[in-house]
């Protein structure tokens, strides 16, 4: 399984409203948005920055408890 490119993930933001960091779990390779929390796949070391192929965070794609 091809882990993410460090490099790469410096300038990812999360497509949610507020644009958020990532942080990357390498155990899943997955991005968590640091925001919303969406899950988005890391695919043989490309990161799936859709919306619509993300996995939800506790309230929802894209979506913040605020
Ligand atoms: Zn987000």
């Amino acid at each position: 399984m091809a882990k993410l490119n460090q490099a790469l993930l410096q300038i990812l933001a999360c497509p949610c409203e507020h644009h958020a960091s990532l942080n990357y779990q390498p155990d899943q390779n997955e991005l968590v948005c640091q925001r919303c929390a969406t899950v988005f796949e890391v695919r043989d070391g490309i990161p799936i920055m859709l919306l619509s192929e993300a996995k939800p965070g506790p309230n929802g794609i894209g979506k913040t408890s605020d």
